[in-house]
């Protein structure tokens, strides 16, 4: 493992991050670390481009152009086609926006179809949106091996997670986009856990839509701000449910009714925030100099890694890998599945090891090439193995249910 890490081309990428001394992170596919120049450029935007630039920033500092400079920054990590990309609102908003565009786009049917065990965010935001729109529109919800077989003409759009966040598996874009396609509907695809983490080609799969977020493997901070791609060939025809001053044809005529702008601005709504955006952009800029077939290749090994050690010293403890063993089907993570993957987890946090767990019994552990280790991948399995060795999970610290799991 010391020798994997000493040739690892990416190694030098850790040091851009800010990471506690001793901790081993395996969570970053939900926050991601925080780069070292971060602070520093928050600072500049609170301090100057704010507090002495004042409403001046707009123009005088470019607080205008930074969202559309960043999304098409994102958009060349997920192969977008130019104009189709903006950031802004979080990644549920966006879900809504170009649902309901895609809805408006295929008035003759009322099916969304989805993976049963997609994110509960995209499904509740489907059930929503179709109960206020009150035209009968459906939530179909199937297995994730039943996808394809369940497309049909009822299908007015395919909504899925590229890589599931339970179980890192990952779906076949190109393949999916194109059944769907062929059914005459539209698809939409949430990148969460694909957008800085694996090779994604939107504008080559013919994607029409796609949503994901700022602040997993793109490093953008909590809650930062998260992005959405429409393919612009949509564009022109696109209606959005939520219809703010920003993505009105001249936000500043102030006029009295509502035109769309004619590009991707129309998916817009209000004021973006400068502040976690100017985060964002400093996590986007750190992934773009990262060759992504590099990043692939390493997090590809260090999930194989990972797998395999749990195999192989945690043998007898009751854990299943429940992540696909195929690498070309697994995103960057590896879920664990026990009875008490909550404790187990609580436990493993206190000592250094941080992942997640999710409900009902899944140890999630999430590979962030560009800040993680091999060696730390191995000292992480050891501390599992302690913990199941030794049941220090018993204890009754680790049974409290804290409200962020
Ligand atoms: C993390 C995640 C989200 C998060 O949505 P927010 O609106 O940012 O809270 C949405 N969808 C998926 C699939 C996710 O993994």
């Amino acid at each position: 493992m010391v020798e994997r890490d000493r040739t690892d081309k990416l190694a030098p990428f850790r040091d851009k991050f800010s990471l506690p001394p001793g901790v081993i992170y395996l969570d970053g596919n939900s926050l991601g670390a925080m780069p070292r120049a971060t602070a520093a450029r928050v600072a500049a935007v609170v301090q100057q481009e704010w507090g002495e630039g004042l409403i001046r920033s707009w123009n005088d500092a470019g607080w205008m152009d930074l969202p559309g400079r960043i999304a098409d920054k994102i958009g060349t990590l997920i192969g977008a086609a130019p104009g189709g990309m903006a950031v802004g609102d979080s990644t549920s908003v966006n879900l809504f926006k170009l649902l309901g565009a895609a809805l408006a786009a295929r008035p003759d049917r009322r099916v969304i179809l989805t993976e049963r065990g997609n994110f509960p965010t995209d499904l509740y935001i489907a059930q929503g949106l179709s109960a206020l729109l009150a035209a009968g529109h459906e939530l179909r919800m199937v297995a994730p091996e039943d996808i394809a077989g369940a497309l049909d003409d009822s299908v007015a759009v395919l909504m899925l997670t590229h890589v599931n966040y339970h179980t890192g598996a990952m779906f076949d874009m190109a393949g999916l986009t194109r059944a769907a396609h062929d059914t005459g509907a539209l698809v939409l695809w949430d990148l969460a856990h694909s957008a800085g983490a694996v090779p994604v080609d939107l504008a080559g799969a013919d994607a029409d839509f796609a949503i994901g977020c700022g602040y997993k493997y793109l490093n953008g901070g909590p809650g930062a701000p998260a992005f959405l791609y429409v393919a612009p060939r949509l564009l022109p025809d696109a209606r959005f449910p939520i219809t703010g001053w920003w993505g009105h044809a001249a936000p500043f005529a102030f006029e009295t009714g509502y035109r769309p702008a004619p590009g991707i601005a129309r998916a817009t709504v209000g004021t973006a925030p400068m502040i976690s955006i100017a985060a964002l952009e400093v996590g986007v800029d750190i992934a773009l100099e990262a060759p992504m077939a590099a990043v692939r290749a390493k997090s590809v090994a260090q999930t194989e890694v990972f797998a395999q050690l749990v195999r192989e010293r945690c043998a007898g403890f009751g854990l299943t890998i429940v992540s696909p063993d195929d690498a070309a089907r697994r995103g960057s993570q590896v879920s664990v599945a026990h009875p008490d993957a909550y404790p187990i987890m609580q436990a493993l946090i206190a000592q250094n090891v941080i992942g997640d767990f999710r409900a009902p019994d899944v140890l999630r552990f999430g590979m962030t090439p560009l800040y993680l280790g091999f060696a730390e991948l191995w000292d992480a399995v050891e501390v599992l193995r302690r913990v199941l060795t030794e049941e220090t999970w018993k204890q009754p610290q680790f049974n409290v249910r804290r409200s962020v799991t």
